[in-house]
């Protein structure tokens, strides 16, 4: 009896130590935010930017541990802990050998759009579940998870597969959709938003010497690349909070943003460019009123909020050319036509690429059938032709990556951390520090610190405020607000509790 009780007072003091439950999780991702972007424009900041750093748990070495550092993989990794090996999605879109076609991260044949016309989406491609699909599992499905952003992939992926919804733009349609993964039609509280035509409200606005044209199609496209799609991608979070009562009930809700506004601007302008620092001011706005908008509705001690990037960017090359810097542009795809080449005169002639060779090399399996060549054979052709282009940095083949064949650094390990078999290409090529591929004025992608170093700040009543300097990687978010949830750890996460940052 004494030692039954001893062990059962032992469990309550373990129970009593557990950090606070918030009511509401609030996940917000920036698309494209360099970690210098909090740092470089601190003193302009005042309001959500500004109370995160004040307030919150600041994490100042915080990097993705993958490659490529794209859009998908980053949101998939927020609330997984998975890296791309173990989550299935290694990028925005890829080559689908099974269904000869190239699928995108959530493109989903089985769905349709809700709002607009379409194909619709799911994450029925990613292969783990997230911190919402276990506050789903755990509360018998009481508990609500929602997911927001101008891109369907940035909505869908850190809701997860059991989530109640995932809302996305549509520039062509005007408003918010979803798709028949989740719902057949959309709440009214959505269909009012849209009805509003809230692009509209932004017509003929300015910002820096931008003008927001007043009607058509470009008006949408221009709402979404300014700081006014931040603006509308809040003001629609707002209402998903207040109609569907997020945080008000017994189990714990979750809601997800994801701010697009920031790539698409980032990629225009580039990172230090002054509209780059205009997106920053408003990203600092739209968190601030997302911040007090959550306050309201749970008060101060009731949520829990954690900021990442999905990733980072290089300069613009012809900028950084200007100072003396490294780096450059490498235009034309010269290493799908010097593999093409190798591949030939080893070979003879054939049709080698199974894809349009964009986004990785992925070679024709049935020409190698047909003339009876050994895969891993083709491959190490491939990669030694890719090698001897100018500024290509490494080449890792499908055979290395499958048995650990390679230099096995930082940039090894990440690009391992990318790799998985049924989806990868035959081949990744990495361009030197700071070059970057194709005409787009300014790219991210590489396992360099650009591109995989990002904000990481918790801010609540659980969290112990401060500055922590020591190396974490976003794959840590999911088992620490597992823990904090007091759920089970998402089935592919690899990350650590960041139990530093819970008040005791
Ligand atoms: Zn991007």
């Amino acid at each position: 009896m004494k030692r039954f009780l001893a062990i059962a007072l032992s469990v309550c003091a373990i129970a009593g130590a557990a950090p606070r439950k918030p009511k509401l999780v609030v996940a917000v991702v920036f698309d494209q935010l360099r970690y210098d972007y909090l740092t470089r424009y601190r003193s302009d900041y005042r309001a959500g930017f500004d109370r995160l750093l004040a307030k919150g748990a600041v994490f100042t070495d915080a990097r993705y541990d993958h490659y490529p550092t794209i859009t998908a993989v980053g949101h998939s990794t927020f609330l997984t802990g998975a890296t791309p090996a173990i989550s299935g999605i290694v990028g925005n879109s890829w080559f689908d050998r099974a269904e000869g076609k190239s699928v995108t991260s959530v493109s989903d044949g089985a769905t349709k759009l809700v709002g607009a016309t379409g194909q619709g989406a799911s994450p029925r491609r990613m292969l783990v579940d997230t911190v919402g699909d276990q506050l789903k599992m755990a509360s018998g499905g009481a508990s609500r998870v929602i997911g927001i952003s101008l891109k369907d992939r940035a909505a869908i992926l850190p809701a997860g597969h059991a989530a109640d919804a995932a809302y996305w733009f549509v520039d062509l349609a005007g408003g918010f959709v979803t798709s028949t993964y989740y719902q057949d039609a959309l709440p009214a509280w959505a269909r009012d938003f849209d009805a509003s035509l809230p692009c509209q409200s932004y017509a003929g606005q300015k910002w820096l010497n931008h003008a927001i044209p007043t009607t058509g199609v470009s008006l949408c496209e221009a709402v979404t690349a300014s700081p006014f799609g931040n603006d509308m991608v809040e003001r629609f979070a707002e209402l998903a909070l207040d109609s569907e009562r997020l945080g008000k009930r017994e189990s714990t809700d979750l809601l997800a943003v994801s701010f697009s506004s920031t790539d698409l601007v980032g990629h225009q302008y580039g990172p230090d460019s002054p509209e780059m620092r205009e997106l920053c001011l408003a990203s600092d706005r739209a968190l601030g009123k997302l911040i007090d908008a959550v306050e309201r509705q749970v008060g101060p001690d009731g949520f829990v909020l954690v900021l990442t990037g999905d990733h980072g960017v290089a300069p613009i090359p012809e900028v950084n050319a200007q100072r003396k810097m490294p780096g450059g542009r490498l235009t034309g795809n010269p290493v799908a036509k010097a593999v093409e080449t190798a591949l030939t005169r080893k070979y003879g002639d054939a049709r080698w690429f199974a894809n349009s060779a964009e986004t990785g090399l992925y070679l024709n399996l049935e020409a190698l059938d047909s003339k009876k060549i050994d895969r891993a054979e083709a491959d190490r052709v491939a990669a030694e032709a890719a090698l001897a282009v100018p500024h290509v940095f490494r080449v890792f083949t499908r055979e290395q990556l499958l048995y650990g064949q390679f230099q096995n650094d930082s940039i090894g390990h990440r690009v391992a951390n990318g790799f998985f078999a049924q989806r990868s290409p035959d081949l990744e090529v990495l361009l030197d520090p700071y070059w970057v591929a194709g005409n787009t004025p300014a790219s991210h992608s590489t396992p360099f610190g650009y591109d995989t170093h990002v904000p990481l700040v918790f801010l609540g009543a659980s969290i112990r405020p401060g500055r922590y300097d020591r190396p974490v990687t976003i794959n840590d978010v999911a088992p620490t607000l597992a823990t904090l949830l007091a759920v089970e750890t998402p089935a592919g996460s690899v990350g650590r509790t960041l139990a530093e940052i819970f008040v005791p």
